[in-house]
């Protein structure tokens, strides 16, 4: 590993030119960004994004799911180390989310070619085509194409709302879908992303750069109560079974439950169904949605307990019967220790503060961890805005972490 002490300066101002061109791509009059995988916007994106790699010396390459690579070789050329992000966006996204991780890589790339020439292991910047499942609910799509996690049926289940599947969107922008292993990489030694918090706690606490430990681990679950419908005007209030008045009073224990836990623990109860959903009926069923996060697996699952000994108890209390179904519970996804301690090192001799943290939401890093080393780096989002227009990362918070980004591929690398 080269010596640490030296930061790689990159060109902040062309990274900035960078992230308004891309972002103009895709770009609706209402405000905010629709570029989901495989359509019109997107394959614009990919064009610009191979042209500047080009420009910027790299060879440019692209697999057979539409992931884009531009690669600065090495005197040894058979492994790689990789770092990049995505450059789908949700529905009216913002211009950072992805693309900011894709933009600083390039420029990083760019500066390590030009200042230090040629490295001792081959550098890849990679811009992968899908992470957001905004229009296949494929999340994480590119990634797992290259770590071969893809199922061959998905290609023909996954269908966009007008029924598309994604192997027909797949060639219709000029892919192979069939060929799809063929985007397995095996020579993957580490994997950096840079990534917008989307979150406020860098921007509160005015700290430059947060070093991602864990990205958080997921668990939901669907909550039915019922209880008995009865007349809305006849019925007195202590004789009722009324399954929206159990579910709210689970609802709140449960808000107050995690806010005992604190940070880094979230709930949410986002999606509520009632029925017979009548005025003048008292509500006999209600389902709703249980979105629990923790970046550490045994509180994850000790809450999930917790929270169900909260609902089972209050439907006790008040006449009710509760079940549920537990519709996706992920693990954890650690980051590599040497790699953060490279990341710190970089920071440390940038002169940017830093703090530790999980991350609360998916990233495709959070994939790539499963099978190789690999590590994150986030900038302050200005009010932790995201996933809408209002999503903004000052030009000197990104410029910072791109040089950090660069100087940490030079000490592993040159
Ligand atoms: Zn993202």
């Amino acid at each position: 590993m080269a010596e640490a002490g030296k930061p790689i300066q990159i060109d902040a101002a062309l990274l900035q030119q960078y992230v308004e061109a891309l972002g103009a791509i895709g770009w609706q009059r209402e405000g905010g960004i629709v570029r989901p995988v495989y359509s019109a916007a997107w394959v614009q994106a990919r064009g610009q994004l191979a042209e500047w790699m080009r420009a910027s010396g790299l060879d440019v390459h692209e697999d057979s799911v539409g992931n884009l690579f531009g690669r600065l070789r090495g005197v040894d050329d058979s492994r790689t180390i990789l770092t990049g992000s995505h450059f789908d966006t949700v529905p009216l996204g913002g211009k950072f989310d992805g693309a900011l991780g894709i933009l600083a890589a390039l420029v990083a790339l760019q500066a390590l070619r030009k200042q230090e020439g040629q490295p001792r292991r081959s550098l890849e910047v990679v811009a992968l085509c899908e992470e957001e499942g905004s229009r296949f609910q494929a999340h994480y799509w590119g990634t797992r194409a290259m770590l071969g996690l893809i199922q061959g049926d998905e290609l023909e289940q996954l269908r966009d709302d007008k029924g598309i599947t994604i192997s027909e969107a797949m060639r219709a922008a000029g892919l192979s879908p069939e060929r799809y292993r063929e985007a397995v990489r095996y020579d993957l030694d580490a994997f950096f992303e840079l990534h917008i918090e989307q979150g406020r706690i860098l921007f509160d606490e005015r700290v430059n750069l947060g070093i991602v430990q864990a990205i958080t681990g997921l668990w939901h679950q669907w909550v039915t109560v019922k209880g008995w419908a009865d007349h809305a005007g006849t019925t007195p209030m202590d004789l009722r079974r009324d399954a929206l008045q159990g579910a709210a009073q689970m609802a709140v224990e449960i808000s107050r439950l995690l806010e005992q836990e604190g940070r880094p623990a979230v709930v949410t109860l986002g999606k509520w169904e009632v029925k017979p959903g009548a005025v003048n009926v008292i509500p006999d069923e209600v389902s709703f949605s249980i979105d629990l996060r923790h970046p550490d697996e045994e509180t994850k699952q000790r809450l999930a307990a917790a929270i169900w000994a909260c609902c089972e108890s209050i439907a006790q209390e008040r006449g009710l019967t509760v079940a549920s179904e537990i519709t996706n519970d992920s693990l954890p996804s650690r980051m590599d220790v040497a790699l953060q301690s490279v990341l710190i090192a970089s920071a440390q001799v940038c002169g940017a503060s830093w703090r530790a943290m999980p991350s609360g939401a998916g990233h495709d890093s959070q994939e790539m961890a499963r099978r190789l080393p690999t590590a994150m780096l986030f900038v302050p989002s200005v009010e932790g805005r995201s996933h809408s227009s209002a999503e903004y990362t000052a030009p000197e918070d990104a410029a910072r972490g791109a040089t950090i980004l660069a100087t940490a591929l030079y000490q592993l690398a040159y």
